[in-house]
């Protein structure tokens, strides 16, 4: 009774699967992605921006060759950083890697509930809402995920999103300041922060994934509170990636976690997928798993059959 169970897009596809008894549903957002081990010997044309995206491969046959290959790639600050040349074999080994850390860090966390309207305020119809069931004793819910599909340059199918991956000379110590369309070798690693006594642990890569998140009428996914820093005129320039500790622990902060913020993709998309007027709910696994969340009383009602109100 899903009303589309798969949606393409350009911004990004998804799929969503009923619940069978003792399995949730599930929603997967797909995003094909195209890595560009960036060459560094190529350069943004004159008079554009140090940041433009050049989207310019080079690819070396031999560790010997990748190291001759050098030249200065700026970041996202425009600060200059010596680069050398990708070899085939150590990209191919980033790539695995860089979908791993990246799924890693989405998945696992993220739940929608459905919302509790009935098809005659614009909501599910029973039939639907039934479809979130997987066992009588657990909350109706999506269990939401990440799925990166790398697309090899030799594919004529078009990305969703490109990155432009810079392969760093010398080790940079993460200063090398990533934005969504240029990432360096060094952002699969955790990035550690300190703000106001508390430490954030991020996967840089996961991040910038998340930007490319977008809505289509959208370049990319915002920031955690970029809003609310435009909108107060905050001067602080760490104010959009969350100005107390509760926003800053997100995905689209400094954080890991996927908080309601960071589900925006999934919520937009839902909608979609099911034809529900009404916003789906956020919540984590976590609470699912302790128990924080209730059985509402339309799934009593379907579980038990004591109300039909809703054909
Ligand atoms: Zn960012």
């Amino acid at each position: 009774m899903i009303r589309q169970p798969a949606i393409k897009s350009d911004n990004y596809d998804s799929v969503i699967h009923a619940a069978t008894p003792g399995q949730p549903a599930t929603m997967t957002i797909r995003l094909k992605l195209r890595l560009i081990a960036r060459d560094p010997a190529a350069q943004p044309p004159p008079g554009s921006a140090r940041r433009t995206p050049v989207w310019v491969e080079f690819l070396a046959p031999t560790p010997a060759a990748a190291a001759a290959r050098t030249g200065i790639v700026f970041d996202a600050n425009g600060k200059p950083f010596r680069c050398r040349g990708w070899e085939q074999a150590e990209f191919n080994a980033f790539k695995i890697r860089f979908k791993r850390v990246v799924e890693t860090a989405w998945n696992n966390q993220l739940i929608l509930l459905p919302p509790e309207p009935g098809p005659e305020s614009g909501g599910l119809s029973d039939a639907a809402w039934r479809d979130f069931i997987s066992s009588p004793g657990v909350p109706a819910h999506v269990r939401c995920g990440l799925e990166i599909e790398l697309l090899d340059g030799s594919l004529a199918a078009t990305p969703h999103s490109r990155m432009e991956v810079a392969r760093l000379a010398a080790p940079a110590n993460q200063q090398f300041r990533s934005r969504s369309l240029r990432i360096s070798n060094e952002d699969l690693d955790v990035k550690i922060r300190e703000r106001d006594g508390a430490t954030y642990r991020q996967f840089t890569a996961a991040h910038e994934v998340g930007h490319r998140l977008r809505s289509p009428a959208e370049d990319f996914l915002e920031h955690v509170e970029a809003e609310e820093a435009e909108a107060d005129g905050a001067t602080d320039k760490h104010a959009p990636y969350g100005r107390v500790a509760g926003k800053r622990m997100a995905m689209m902060g400094i954080g890991s976690l996927v908080t309601r913020y960071d589900a925006i993709p999934w919520l937009r998309r839902i909608v979609t997928h099911t034809g529900s007027l009404f916003e789906w709910d956020y919540a984590h696994r976590v609470q699912l798993e302790r128990r924080q969340l209730p059985v509402s009383p339309r799934q009593n009602a379907l579980v038990n059959g004591t109300v039909s109100g809703h054909p």
